[in-house]
């Protein structure tokens, strides 16, 4: 039985999601900007302590900030991962606010995963916050778990997924059971053994 989660990735544009995206899924790294013209779904499959799992990542467009609505897929996934940037306040800001929506609004199922994720940990010299303070008030006050990574570096990209995934999987979230895709799994870059 392959169980699938719905992951939401969303933060301010130029934070970084993207490219933690395609470091987690195809070991790859942009140094150029491209915003993300429209919303992409990923669909890696992944295997944790022994069971598969097929993850439909959800990358939203960069033109824009998603509305306090969503939009199609953000509503009922099942888990989200807020990225900022490290060096940029602005981006935490809007963070905190995304974060605040899914709580207020939520979105279906109580307590539903959030991982927070400070990204640009290469840049770490220029961070707003020390990280002991970002990491204490998102873990105790909001209660979402917290990881610093660096997409250029490849720098703690498999532990977000694996932390996410771990407290998804902890809090029961057996959406659907789905058909085996052990097939499309199995493809090249497609499994990833956490
Ligand atoms: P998105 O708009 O959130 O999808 O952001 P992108 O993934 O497209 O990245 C925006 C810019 O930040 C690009 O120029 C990337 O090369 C750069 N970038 C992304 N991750 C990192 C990182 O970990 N460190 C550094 N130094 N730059 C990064
Ligand atoms: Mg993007």
């Amino acid at each position: 039985m392959v169980e699938t989660l719905s992951i939401a990735v969303i933060g301010a544009p130029g934070v970084g999601k993207t490219s933690i995206i395609r470091q987690f899924i195809y070991n790859d790294f942009s140094e150029v900007y491209t915003p993300t013209r429209t919303r992409y779904v990923y669909r890696p499959s992944v295997i944790l302590n022994g069971n598969m799992y097929d993850l439909k990542i959800l990358d939203l467009c960069d033109t824009g900030y998603v509305a306090s609505h969503g939009g199609p897929g953000v509503r009922n996934a099942n888990a989200y991962i807020l990225v900022y940037d490290i060096c940029c306040v602005e981006s935490f800001e809007y963070v905190k606010m995304i974060r605040q929506q899914i709580v207020e609004h939520r979105y279906g199922q109580h307590e539903v995963p959030i991982l927070v994720v400070g990204n640009k940990r290469d840049l770490q010299r220029q961070r707003f916050m020390p990280r002991r303070a970002v990491s204490v008030l998102v873990k105790k006050t909001w209660k979402c778990g917290y990881v610093e990574c660096s997409a250029k570096f490849n720098w703690h990209i498999i532990l977000l997924f694996k932390e996410l995934l771990g407290i998804a999987v902890a809090r029961g979230m057996r959406q659907n059971h789905t058909s085996i895709r052990l097939q499309g799994a199995l493809q090249r870059n497609r499994c990833t053994i956490m």
